[in-house]
């Protein structure tokens, strides 16, 4: 059975209802409806940005057919319901890819659009919002409207971004890359400090793909010393590896609260960055491990428990020395609490087409945490405090607490936003940073 919850399971939703959308028969009537609702795709959200605590889901899994595909320009037409998965299944053997790619191929395309979502190639490719020719939308009052950048402008850039507020979109459009195979060549770099990572992404222009493991709990003068991976597409020896292969390792239940603690991500850390043995190795990989090596593991997100965990993903403006990031990187570590996963890259300046889209030029740290209930929340909003000081934001497809203050300040174009969002149509995310 489907369970409507986000990906760090913090906080819980109770949903009074989910509409299962198959918008090919009929739309649906959704004014009719008594409640609020949400569009919700596959749920790897991390907050609560595709919940709707007391009102409806509309489910979008069944808009998963692949309309068009014209492998000689690589524009690719489908419904809002199909996953990133299907549609590196269907291109990749034909020599295409997707613009852009985060971190899991278990995103639906509404999704992608929705958050606006970027990958290891945003110094080059900007955003996958940059990427979408035009869209269908319906919204609550029975209107469709094809939206792009020239037809419905201003409704098309609120809802690249704009979290499934502005109505449910039924497809889209999506201009493909050209690839010359199904390999990658990567390096991966070791690097012994924050210092030694900003002199390796200087170079990142000359690469496609580019992005850093960080040991958040490394300090003095290993502070942010990490894994640098960058590659480009390149050739595989024989068959395309499936991406629609699910996982073949799986948390089966909740881990104890307390395994993933200080001591437990300190032994990880280090094991990690000394698993690489020599400073730099080059290798020719598959794609899928490249991208998407959570996705190896199924439900891994249980193993922080059942109180669940919160990623806080920011992006800091470029500042000499780069203070503001070395700042959240000292007040994590002093913190008595246990950074993992931590992931550093530089976006580009490839302009981002939604009104809230969250990428902007700076650096990005995305680093997870277990819930531990009001420690946790009090160092978050530290560092909120450090991103807002510095002018940078935080991405609101990983946020579940962010104050409707920071809100307005890391999206200074909300009331711009705001007039496009439906009536009908609410999140507990967006309930949350609209409270005066
Ligand atoms: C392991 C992992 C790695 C990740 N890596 C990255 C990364 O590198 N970069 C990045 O940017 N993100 C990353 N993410 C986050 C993820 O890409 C986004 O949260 C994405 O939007 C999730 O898509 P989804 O289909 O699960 O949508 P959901 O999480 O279900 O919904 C997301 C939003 O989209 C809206 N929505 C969904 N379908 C529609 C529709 N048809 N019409 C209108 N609105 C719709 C929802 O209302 C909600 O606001 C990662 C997540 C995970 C779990």
């Amino acid at each position: 059975m489907r369970t409507y919850q986000s990906w760090g399971r913090y906080p819980r939703a109770s949903h009074t209802g989910v509409l299962p959308i198959v918008w090919r028969t009929e739309p649906p009537p959704l004014d009719r409806l008594d409640r609020s609702i949400l569009p919700f795709g596959l749920g790897r959200s991390y907050g609560d940005s595709c919940l709707n605590d007391g009102g409806l889901l509309l489910d979008t899994k069944a808009l998963d057919r692949l309309i068009a595909f014209d492998a000689g320009n690589g524009l690719l037409r489908c419904e809002a319901g199909v996953t990133l998965a299907a549609i590196l299944a269907l291109t990749v053997p034909k020599g295409w890819f997707l613009p852009v790619v985060p971190g899991t191929r278990w995103v639906s395309v509404g999704g992608a659009i929705a958050n606006d979502i970027h990958g290891k190639n945003h110094h080059r490719a900007g955003t996958f919002g940059a990427h979408v020719v035009r869209l269908e939308l319906l919204r609550s009052s029975g209107d469709r409207l094809v939206c792009s950048p020239e037809e419905n402008a201003e409704l098309f850039h609120a809802t690249v971004g704009g979290l499934g507020l502005t109505g449910l979109i039924l497809w889209a459009e999506i201009r493909l890359n050209r690839i010359p195979g199904a390999g990658i060549a990567l390096e991966r770099i070791r690097f012994g400090s924050l210092d030694e990572f900003f002199t390796l992404t200087e170079s990142d222009q000359q690469y496609e793909y580019t992005v850093a493991w960080v040991d958040c709990l490394a300090r003095g003068r290993r502070l942010g010393r990490g894994i640098f991976m960058r590659g480009d597409h390149a050739g595989w020896p024989g068959a395309p590896p499936s991406p629609l292969v699910e996982a073949r390792l799986r948390v089966p239940c909740d881990a104890p609260a307390g395994l993933i603690n200080r001591a437990t991500m300190r032994a990880f850390n280090e094991l990690y960055y000394r698993r690489q043995v020599r400073g730099r190795t080059r290798s020719l990989v598959p794609y899928t491990p490249f991208f998407f090596p959570l996705d190896t593991v199924a439900d891994w997100s249980r193993l922080y428990g059942a109180a669940g965990f919160l990623q806080y993903q920011c992006v800091v403006p470029e500042q000499p020395g780069s203070a503001g990031m070395r700042e959240i990187f000292e007040r994590m570590t002093r913190s008595g609490e246990a950074p993992s996963l931590a992931v550093l890259k530089r976006f580009g300046d490839v302009p981002s087409p939604g009104l809230l889209s969250f990428p902007r030029p700076g650096l990005t740290l995305a680093v997870d945490f277990a819930f531990r209930g009001q420690r946790t929340l009090a160092l978050l909003e530290d560092l909120d405090r450090v991103v807002r000081d510095a002018g940078g934001a935080v991405y609101p497809a990983k946020d579940a607490r962010m104050s409707p203050e920071s809100f307005r300040r890391f999206f200074p174009q909300w009331e711009r936003f705001a007039v496009h969002v439906d009536p009908k149509f609410s999140s507990s995310f967006w309930r949350r940073v609209q409270r005066s």
